[in-house]
């Protein structure tokens, strides 16, 4: 559909993206169609963009007029996630021997207390069992294979970057390079699918929901996690919310509309919760004093990149001056301090990304 075709409410030439037409665009060719009811009635809420990695393109925040979805609009393609990704989305420097001694630490005495506390459990393979056949749909470097193996199951993987193959070579895991599409895997059924972080990015989210019901074995598990649009610190951020993650987060859930969504693809609920990551809310408090403009690359994200923790958490190994000390106990009291709030948010349900645990109706 075109952009005319966008009910605006709002009236204000303001909120109108800046390069809305398809043909100044380079991303963003789609149709603007809402997943969860069909609805191509929307309402733009606000202009956005790219307030991490710079790609130029202006975007709007859209509210389907049907449900209340919220999307990205317009939408994005498959044919153009390669092209986005690939020339904005910044790729890890993996270090296969990391990966290995980071995998190994999963199944320690304090792992799971320590994974509560840092908020870091938001991943669904912590949830396999030893023995169950597990598949990660978007396993990037696959970290997630390695931990699941480490619990005792057997992994398998798919991945869209062909990056990711050298690596899984190296330590011999188990990935298709390519899109669950593709069937990969075809004599494989598994006890347990999960998706990190993925689902939001998908195009058509519905269209995976399907395949997915395919490849789970009667009683297996699907485990989504995604950042919760309706969460404590969304509210207290607004436009500056760290996970609006536009234009590579095309569709922006909360806990019951995905419900709902899930629930007309033929899946019931059996576990929710909601978990925030104490490494989020630390960029989040950093975002807040940023002004990002649209094309330009934020630095902020750049150095979390390179270092993979924020440079507030990390420690000097030369903290030995009373000055340094106090710094970092000081350091420490505000980062526990963030830890316990986060905690207490995701005990009432209001955390940053929510873990939904389905299983496929039985009346299907
Ligand atoms: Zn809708």
């Amino acid at each position: 559909m075109s952009e005319g075709r966008v009910n605006q409410h709002q009236g204000n030439e303001a909120l109108q993206p800046a390069h809305s037409t398809t043909s100044s665009r380079t991303f963003g060719k789609g149709v603007t169609l809402c997943p969860v009811c069909a609805s191509t009635e929307h309402t733009s809420i606000r202009s956005v963009f790219d307030d991490r990695y710079g790609c130029p393109d202006m975007f709007s925040l859209v509210s389907c007029n049907v449900c209340g979805h919220l999307m990205t609009s317009p939408a994005l393609v498959e044919e153009e996630l390669g092209g986005l990704y690939s020339t904005y989305y910044p790729r890890k420097h993996v270090n296969t021997a990391d990966l290995v001694a980071s995998a190994f630490e999963v199944a320690g005495p304090w792992a799971r207390l320590q994974r509560w506390w840092g908020g870091t459990n938001n991943q669904g393979q912590y949830t396999v069992s030893p023995g169950q056949v597990m598949l990660d749909v978007g396993c990037g470097s696959g970290l997630s294979l390695l931990e699941a193996q480490a619990l005792g199951a057997q992994a398998y993987g798919i991945e869209a970057d062909p990056n990711v193959r050298r690596i899984a070579d190296e330590l011999k895991l188990r990935v298709h390079i390519g899109s669950l599409h593709d069937r990969p895997f075809p004599d494989v059924s598994f006890d347990l699918i999960v998706l990190n972080q993925v689902i939001e990015h998908i195009p058509d989210p519905g269209k995976a929901l399907e395949a997915l019901k395919e490849r789970l074995k009667p009683m297996g598990r699907l485990v989504l996690v995604f950042p919760n649009r309706s969460s404590l610190w969304q509210r207290l951020s607004g436009p500056k919310w760290i996970n609006w993650h536009v234009p590579y987060h095309l569709h922006h859930f909360d806990a019951k509309g995905f419900r709902a969504f899930a629930q007309r693809h033929g899946y019931r609920v059996i576990r929710q919760k909601t978990i925030t990551p104490n490494i989020w809310t630390i960029l989040q408090l950093r975002a807040l004093r940023q002004s990002p403009m649209p094309g330009v690359p934020s630095a902020m994200w750049e150095v979390k990149l390179a270092t993979g923790v924020a440079p507030s958490v990390q420690t000097s190994p030369h903290a030995s001056s009373p000055g340094r000390l106090i710094r970092k106990l000081v350091r420490q009291t505000a980062f526990s301090g963030l830890a316990l709030f986060n905690r207490l948010v995701d005990m009432v349900g209001q955390g940053d990304s929510i873990l939904v645990e389905f299983q496929i109706e039985r009346s299907q």
